[in-house]
């Protein structure tokens, strides 16, 4: 059995049943059987089933938001600004697929020569339970747009989330078998992998589950797409605007109660003004209202589950073992780890070196221009990082300086569905959202006519 258990109250909400192997063969049987007519289907009629999920989103936010709150502990606000993230991906891939998968002609010898783009057929999604239904929606719009068909592997502490996913797409009219949820454990998604009906799979998670299918997917020469972890560095320079900077760390930290790849998570502060942004820092930190996910004004929940909370608590405790000290917070109590600051955070501590997921920043401080850009490479990841300043020509002169595969200026990195989103280094390969996110899962089919 697959359990959804409340990490606020430690509840069992409910427990789902896993696939047997003969339901998960039916199931991708359905699968394949539907790309047989979806890939055919016209853009026209794909938009408007598009646009009734998002309107069916909008609609029952409140129930889905619900569920992802009851789940994994987002306070209800931020769930509901989830949905509504959910249905503008239905929108816009509604809008622009059309246009980004139309065929480029590329004039050569030939009489005419051109890129047809072309769905694979069945992906498999393997997703984690941070941003249950976002993570979720922004590989399936732009998929089923292309022609593709959905399958879930969701995270197993959210089930409910999943399966409310499927019923999105079912209330909207999409035909069966357009995007099922396959209620199972990570112990049967290699098995489904190497299942022939199945074209590629595409995993947002931690590294090890990212090694561990894209190892799958290599030998089975299949497609694969990874976003993975990230450590984020946000680097405020002596010249940047302080009250503006303090605001967007704050969030950039802890909203989803950290719990984001993208988070900014190692506060990288320039000697001469470190001491008035900490001081501005801690006192907005400290002002955080922790609470029931449930009430409104909550702004900080539990971790999505205890052992998250337990790891975190513990790269804090080994980073102060090595010299780290605690300025706010670090107390856990089960699933609920206090808001915390750490300071005087070194390049070899876990706080620096390791993805920390949860409410807990680690700072360091750097004299020079060139040292701020050592400091943010020497992570292993490479999703994004932030930087903040009101001296453009710097801004102009660092950025490509450095290895990530988000630069944003004077603002958090965040997904938007024009832009491409992904990672260099551990943080994993390929992009999600935009063009680039759709044309992941297509045949780029050659086409030369004489
Ligand atoms: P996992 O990476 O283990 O889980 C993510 C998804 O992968 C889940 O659906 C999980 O299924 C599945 N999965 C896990 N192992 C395998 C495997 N060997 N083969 C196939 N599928 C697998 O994340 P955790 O929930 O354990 O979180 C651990 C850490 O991962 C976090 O603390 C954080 O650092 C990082 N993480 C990063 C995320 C991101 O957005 N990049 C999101 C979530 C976590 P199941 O739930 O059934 O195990």
């Amino acid at each position: 059995m697959i359990e959804s258990r409340n990490p606020y109250n430690d509840e069992v909400l409910e427990k789902f049943e896993e696939l047997s192997k003969s339901e998960i063969d039916q199931k991708l049987e359905k699968a394949e059987k539907r790309f047989k007519t979806w890939r055919d289907v016209p853009f026209k009629e794909k938009k408007e089933l598009m646009l009734k999920a998002a309107a069916e989103l909008k609609k029952n936010k409140q129930e889905y938001a619900k569920d992802m709150s009851l789940e994994m502990g987002k306070p209800i606000k931020q769930a509901l600004s989830e949905v509504e993230k959910c249905a503008w991906a239905c929108e816009y891939y509604a809008e622009n697929a059309e246009k980004h998968l139309s065929k480029k002609t590329i004039e050569t010898d030939a009489d005419k020569s051109f890129v047809s783009y072309e769905p694979l057929g069945v992906v498999l999604a393997i997703m984690p339970w941070n941003y249950p239904y976002w993570q979720v929606f922004r590989f399936a719009a732009p998929a089923l747009m292309a022609g593709n068909i959905g399958v879930l592997k969701h995270a197993s502490n959210v089930m409910r989330c999943a399966n409310n996913i499927q019923k999105i797409f079912e209330r909207a009219g999409f035909p069966e078998g357009c995007f099922q949820n396959l209620v199972i454990g990570s112990s049967k998604v290699e098995d489904v992998i190497r299942d022939k009906r199945v074209k590629a799979v595409t995993l947002t998670g931690s590294k090890p589950a990212g090694a561990a299918v894209a190892s799958v997917a290599g030998e089975e020469i299949k497609k694969s797409v990874l976003e993975l972890g990230g450590s984020n560095a946000l680097v405020i320079f002596e010249n940047a605007n302080i009250e503006e900077s303090v605001k967007t760390c704050v969030m950039a930290r802890y909203q989803n109660t950290g719990q984001s790849c993208i988070a900014g998570k190692r506060l990288l502060l320039q000697d001469s003004i470190a001491d008035e942004f900490m001081e501005k820092f801690e006192k907005q930190v400290r002002e955080l209202k922790s609470g029931d996910p449930l009430d409104e004004d909550t702004f900080i929940g539990p971790l999505a589950r205890v052992d998250l909370a337990e790891d975190l608590e513990k790269q804090i405790r080994e980073s102060v073992k090595q010299g780290a000290r605690i300025l706010l917070g670090g107390k856990r109590d089960k699933a609920y780890l206090e808001p915390t600051i750490v300071e005087d955070v070194t390049p070899e501590m876990p706080m620096f070196t390791e993805e920390t997921f949860g409410p807990a920043i680690g700072v360091t401080r750097f004299k020079t221009e060139e040292e701020a850009v050592k400091l943010v490479n020497r992570s292993d990841f490479g999703l994004g990082v932030s930087i903040f300043t009101e001296d453009m020509d710097l801004a102009e002169r660092i950025y490509p300086k450095f290895e990530d595969g988000a630069v944003f200026v004077n603002e958090l990195v965040k997904s938007d569905p024009r832009l491409p989103f992904g990672g260099t280094k551990i943080s994993g390969y390929g992009r999600e959202l935009s063009e680039d996110g759709i044309k992941e899962f297509v045949n780029k089919k050659t086409v030369y006519f004489n």
